[in-house]
């Protein structure tokens, strides 16, 4: 029998802000830019270097922390169960709204992950993290975690878009209901300028960003875009007046090519 999913108190949704490569005050800056836009879901990670400003931006933003998704990550190094309990009370005192909406291993570390995850367990059940899951996990690594785990992870974070499709980490988390959250879901801007993705862009009147989110949205992904300039954060989140047709979604599905735009985790033993 699979583990039961780890819980989580604040449902998650679908569109959240990345903050990866913003300094502090851009990060402060855009958290706040994209509250105010309607965005209730922010992405960071302790190696972003920026979730204390993400804290202080939804603290002052006037929402309660209750009614913001906050996802945060623990890095590689801390993992090392020498180090993980420190590390993960330095984040929620970093970010300052309580234990985060979702706590994630940032990389499937070789040696450490399967340590990492029982630690991440056992802080969920004494009640100082929420939701708990994994990044960058591929099909072996998620295979191999179910076997040992006594709680399965909530999501796997990982890079999606219409040129890295990740099918088979996608049907596994589908199969095991462990919902994927697609980072780098513009491709950092590499394929914006691709001309399929021009074409529809043109064809239903959004821009190229718009169409590789609302690509992702519809195929039950979870999108995590980063912008830091206020008018992409407010075009990133208007997803929901229009739609890909099924020729459209179609053709997004063709350009499969294996992009790896950051670091690649196939390799990962
Ligand atoms: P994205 O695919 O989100 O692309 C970001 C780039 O696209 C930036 O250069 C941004 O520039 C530009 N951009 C944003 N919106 C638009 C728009 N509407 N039109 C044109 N250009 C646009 O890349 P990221 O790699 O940052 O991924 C997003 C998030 O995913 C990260 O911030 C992080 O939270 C998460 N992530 C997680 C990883 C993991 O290992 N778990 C790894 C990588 C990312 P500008 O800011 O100037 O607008």
């Amino acid at each position: 029998m699979n583990p039961p999913a780890a819980p989580m108190t604040l449902s998650m949704p679908p569109i959240g802000l990345g903050v990866f490569r913003a300094a502090p005050d851009e990060a402060y800056a855009a958290v706040r830019a994209a509250l105010d836009a309607g965005y209730r879901h922010i992405d960071t990670a302790q190696v972003y270097r920026n979730e204390a400003a993400v804290g202080q931006a939804v603290r002052d933003s006037g929402l309660k922390p209750a009614e913001v998704f906050v996802t945060t990550k623990l890095w590689n190094d801390n993992q090392h169960p020498a180090r993980l309990q420190d590390a993960v009370a330095r984040s929620i005192e970093a970010l300052g709204l309580g234990a985060p909406s979702l706590f994630l291993l940032h990389w499937p570390v070789p040696g450490l992950r399967l340590g990492a995850w029982a630690a991440l367990e056992e802080l969920q059940a004494a009640g100082v993290l929420r939701g708990i899951g994994v990044s960058n996990f591929m099909v072996p690594h998620l295979e191999e975690l179910l076997r040992h785990a006594r709680v399965a992870p909530v999501v796997n974070q990982i890079e999606v878009h219409p040129f890295l499709q990740q099918r088979a980490v996608r049907a596994f988390c589908a199969a095991q209901g462990i919902i994927v959250q697609a980072y780098s879901p513009l491709t950092k801007g590499l394929r914006l300028g691709h001309p399929v993705v021009q074409h529809i862009a043109l064809a239903v009147n959004r821009s190229a960003a718009q169409v590789l989110l609302r690509w992702g949205l519809q195929h039950g992904l979870v999108v995590l875009p980063k912008s830091t300039r206020p008018e992409r954060i407010r075009e990133n989140l208007a997803l929901d007046d229009f739609a890909l047709d099924s020729a459209h979604m179609a053709a997004l599905d063709a350009l499969e090519e294996n992009l790896v735009t950051g670091w690649n985790p196939q390799q990962v033993a």
